[in-house]
C-alpha cells in the first residue's frame, strides 16, 4: 500500500519504518522542521560554541523485550547510551534526544514543515490537504491525541472520541546555561515547588561544554501560567533553581522558555487504533502512557496490524 503518516515523532518514525521495511510505500507529513516531535533537541549557538538542550523528554525506559533489543542496537550505534543518573533503566539519545528520531527519519520520505488540516477520503483513496493531488491507500495519524481528535473526526467519530476523552496537560520549560558550574549538588532535582523536574542537561552522556539546565514546571502551575510571557516563565523557574543552590545564580548566557501545550497525555489503553475497511488508523503515547517507549510501541503495533492483515 501507499501510506500516509501524519506526525514524525518517536511514534510515526516506529510505525514507518516496520511498514517500509515489510514492503509498503511510506510518506510521512510534519509540521515541524526536523524529526523527533516531543523527544526534542534545541540547538543554541554560542560564542564558545554550540549548546544542545533536551527541553521534551528527558530519558526513556527500555523495559519492553523488543524496544529493549532495539535500544541496544542504537547504544552500540551510538545514537544512544544509558544515563544512570536518572535510574537504572534510563536511556537517552546521544548527543541530543532527537538524534533517535533524525537517524530512523534518514532514508524515509518527509514532507517538512508541511501541517496537514483536512484529510479528505474519495472514491477508496485518502487525500491530505498538504499535497492534495496524491492518493494514498491508507493514511495513519501519529500526532498528540489534541491534534489527532480534528483529523479523525470526520471519517471515524469512534477514533476521535477516543482521542478528545485523553487531554495533555501542558509543560513549560526553560533552557539556560551558565558560563560556570552552578552550586546545586544533584543533576536531577523532582518535584519541588513549582519545579516538576529539573535536570543538568550537561551531566547527560554525550553532552560536553557549558553549564546547562532544562527546568520543567509542575503540569498545575504550567496550566495556571498558560498565556504568560516567555520572559516571566524563565524567571520564575530561574528563581524556583536559585533556592536549591546556597550562592546566588550567575547571570545565564542562554535563557529561552518553551511552552508544551500537548506534554503529557491521559491515556487510553488501546495501543494503537485501525479501520480495516476504510484503511485509517491512530498511533502515539496516548494510545498507551505518556512516555516515548509507549509511543515507539504504538506505533510498532499498527505496523504489525497492518502487514498481519
Ligand atoms: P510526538 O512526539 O508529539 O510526535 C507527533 C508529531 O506530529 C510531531 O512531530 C508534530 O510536529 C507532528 N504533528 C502534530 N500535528 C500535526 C499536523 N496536524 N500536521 C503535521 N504534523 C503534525 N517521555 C518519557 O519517556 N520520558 C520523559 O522523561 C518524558 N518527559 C517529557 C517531558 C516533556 C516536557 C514532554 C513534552 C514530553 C515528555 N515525555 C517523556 C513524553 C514523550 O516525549 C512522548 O510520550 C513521546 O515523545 C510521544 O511521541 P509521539 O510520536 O506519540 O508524539
Amino acid at each position: 500500500m501507499k501510506i500516509a503518516i501524519v506526525g514524525a515523532g518517536i511514534a510515526g518514525l516506529s510505525c514507518a519504518e516496520m511498514l517500509q521495511a515489510g514492503g509498503h510505500h511510506v510518506v510521512l507529513f510534519d509540521k515541524a522542521r526536523g524529526a523527533g516531535g516531543r523527544m526534542a533537541t534545541r540547538r543554541v549557538v554560542t560564542v564558545a560554541g554550540y549548546v544542545a538542550f533536551d527541553h521534551g523528554a528527558q530519558y526513556f525506559t527500555a523495559r519492553d523485550p523488543e524496544f529493549a533489543s532495539v535500544v541496544q542496537g542504537w547504544g552500540s550505534a551510538g545514537i544512544a547510551a544509558p544515563w544512570p543518573g536518572a535510574g537504572s533503566d534510563a536511556w537517552v539519545g546521544t548527543p541530543g534526544m532527537s538524534a533517535v528520531a533524525k537517524v530512523i527519519a534518514r532514508p524515509m520520505t518527509i514532507h517538512w514543515n508541511c501541517l496537514v488540516v483536512k484529510i479528505r477520503h474519495m472514491d477508496g483513496s485518502w487525500f491530505l490537504d498538504a499535497v492534495a493531488e496524491i492518493p494514498f491507500d491508507a493514511v495513519i495519524v501519529a500526532t498528540p491525541a489534541d491534534q489527532a481528535a480534528p483529523l479523525l473526526v470526520t471519517h471515524d467519530p469512534a477514533m476521535a472520541a477516543m482521542a478528545q476523552a485523553c487531554p495533555s496537560a501542558p509543560c513549560w520549560t526553560a533552557m539556560v546555561a551558565f558560563a560556570v558550574r552552578l552550586a546545586v549538588v544533584d543533576d536531577i532535582i523532582r518535584n519541588t515547588g513549582i519545579i516538576g523536574w529539573a535536570a543538568r542537561n550537561s551531566a547527560k552522556p554525550g553532552r560536553p561544554g557549558i553549564e546547562s539546565w532544562v527546568i520543567q514546571a509542575t503540569a498545575k502551575w504550567s496550566r495556571d501560567h498558560l498565556e504568560d510571557t516567555e520572559a516571566t516563565i524563565v524567571d520564575a523557574l530561574l528563581a524556583a533553581l536559585a533556592l536549591e543552590t546556597a550562592t546566588p545564580l550567575p547571570s545565564p548566557i542562554i535563557r529561552i522558555g518553551h511552552r508544551w501545550r500537548y506534554a503529557r497525555v491521559t491515556a487510553t489503553h488501546q495501543g494503537c487504533l485501525w479501520n480495516a475497511t476504510t484503511k485509517i488508523g491512530a498511533v502515539g503515547d496516548w494510545l498507551i502512557a505518556p512516555r516515548v517507549e509507549s509511543a515507539w510501541l504504538s506505533g510498532r503495533m499498527l505496523a504489525k496490524v497492518i502487514l498481519a492483515g
